[in-house]
């Protein structure tokens, strides 16, 4: 990588938080602003703890008788592991397309063809 392409790399990991790489993200793209996380349906969460002990990551924790998503931006783009293993299917994402669409945009944004 050159000086001027490494020090644009650094001030935006600097401001956005560091980028990841995975196959759907070959860009490594500023990963606050791809929208990809769990989200929990409150109503239907019974706290019964498996997707706290599952993430690999430690996206979720469990406060009072829920878990809760505190790290959304650890969650691994692309990655959907925890959702079937919801007894009750509380856990959501963002659909395959919307996940690809987001991933387009930011490729435009930042000059990728
Ligand atoms: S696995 Fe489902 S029901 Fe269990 S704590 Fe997580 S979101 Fe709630
Ligand atoms: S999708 Fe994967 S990384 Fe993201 S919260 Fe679930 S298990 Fe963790």
């Amino acid at each position: 990588m050159g000086e001027e392409k490494k020090e644009k790399y650094l001030a935006e990991e600097r401001y956005y938080g560091p980028k990841v790489m995975a196959p759907q993200n070959p860009f490594g793209l500023p990963r606050k602003e791809i929208k990809w996380f769990p989200t929990i349906n409150h109503e239907l969460c019974t706290g019964c703890g498996i997707c706290v002990e599952f993430c690999p990551e430690h996206v979720y924790e469990k406060q009072g008788d829920k878990a809760v998503v505190v790290r959304p931006y650890d969650c691994l783009v692309g990655c959907e592991s925890c959702r079937p293993r919801c007894p009750v299917g509380a856990i959501s994402f963002p659909s395959r397309q919307e996940l690809k669409q987001m991933l387009r945009e930011l490729r435009e944004k930042y000059g990728y063809r």
